[in-house]
């Protein structure tokens, strides 16, 4: 029987200081708290062995949170004992988050030593003002240093995040940070319009009137300039926000895209698994104790019926520039997508936000803009 792949997430949920716009599960630790934290992580893919045995890990991404801010050894560690209790595939694609100003040379060669080699780095923006109002730790010199650095350890596949849609930032700052990301060539590129979340330091001055988000139209005049300008450049855009050059694509975003397994490691950390979705508790002693216990710490388990892995393949596969290929859609659901959805599809075409050709229906420019009000009509 052929093995199934499966991918792997990692998260390390600590970080130097909390970013303005940030609601993600990071915290700020204590250097003492790190081992024991790896040490949970290592216990915890122990508890996978038995259930991933007929499977090849063919991603792993370690995100946070900012994994390169801890020592090297315990990343190092820990993916050398994956390999040791799983099967990785010897092509695996595997990820590292970073942030600029907590790499070194010897950090990076660390990576690249257990196999590491997919490096992300999140710069965000160029303007030293934007990084400040933020709340970003690092400088743009610090980004260049440790862009270099990368480069010099062998990393040849490098993302670099950046946000568009920033409070106060202009559509020069973002054309300059555009260009100033094609002088770098980056493999991959994410430009992400920023969302101000509830839960953040941007959310809460929003609420009291103090942060004026940028106009939409200007956020999406930021979003086409990036558009139009990579693709010149020979940047494929891939997903509504992933830019990539030839074959360099995330394989493990394309995991969630594409609704494939993964499980997730960590606290907080989601997996999709025999068609189940669930995730780990968010509060690190729970997660510990479940742990000590020798149970997975999941809670929020729920079973995805069959209309709802319709709903989340569709959603899902629109984000991708390439669409949902219709006989795919019937290989995996043996039901054709018109017979489900043809009163949907046919009125967004009508709306121009979806097309359909070469049987693969997907997002139109305008889709693109106002993807949310194509999602809604699948759920
Ligand atoms: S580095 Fe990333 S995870 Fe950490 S606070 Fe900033 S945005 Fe959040």
């Amino acid at each position: 029987m052929s093995r199934k792949s499966i991918s792997l997430y990692i998260h390390i949920p600590f970080c130097k200081s909390k970013c303005y716009y940030c609601d993600f599960n990071s915290f700020v630790c204590r250097d003492e708290d790190v081992p024991a934290y790896f040490n949970l992580l290592r216990r915890e893919l122990l508890l996978y062995k038995e259930l991933l045995k007929g499977y090849t890990i063919s991603t792993v991404f370690i995100g946070g949170g900012t994994p390169s801010l801890v020592d090297a050894n315990n990343i190092y560690q820990i993916v050398f004992f994956l390999r040791e209790i799983f099967e990785v595939d010897k092509d695996a694609e595997i990820t590292i988050e970073s942030n600029p100003g907590t790499l070194t040379l010897e950090k990076l060669e660390i990576y690249v030593a257990c196999g590491i080699n997919r490096l992300s780095i999140g710069l965000q923006a160029i303007q030293e003002d934007l990084l400040r109002k933020m709340g970003r730790i690092h400088s743009l010199e610090e980004f260049s240093h440790s862009y270099s650095l990368a480069l010099k350890a062998g990393f040849k596949n490098i993302n670099v995040d950046v946000i568009f849609g920033i409070p106060g930032q202009r559509l020069d700052d973002w054309k300059n940070t555009i260009e100033y990301m094609l002088k770098c060539e980056p493999t991959h590129l994410s430009c992400y319009s920023l969302k101000i979340e509830e839960n953040s330091v941007f959310g809460e001055k929003h609420k009291n009137g103090k942060l004026i988000p940028v106009d939409d139209d200007l956020d999406r005049q930021m979003y086409w300039y990036a558009i139009n300008k990579l693709k010149e450049k020979g940047y494929r855009h891939y997903e509504i926000s992933n830019f990539a050059m030839q074959n360099y694509s995330c394989r493990h975003n394309l995991v969630y895209w594409k609704c494939e397994e993964y499980i997730g490691l960590g606290t907080g950390a989601h997996s999709f698994f025999n068609n189940k979705r669930y995730s780990n508790v968010i509060n690190i002693r729970n997660y510990s104790d479940s742990i000590g216990k020798g149970i997975i710490p999941k809670e929020n388990q729920i079973l995805i019926a069959e209309q709802d892995r319709i709903s989340e393949f569709i959603i899902l596969g629109l984000r991708l520039i390439d669409g949902v290929a219709m006989e795919e859609f019937e290989r995996k659901f043996d039901k054709c997508i018109l017979d489900i959805y043809e009163k949907e599809i046919t009125s967004l075409i009508k709306k121009n936000l979806l097309q359909i050709s070469d049987k693969t229906i997907k997002l139109t420019s305008t889709g693109l803009d106002l993807a949310n009000q194509v999602f809604v009509e699948f759920i």
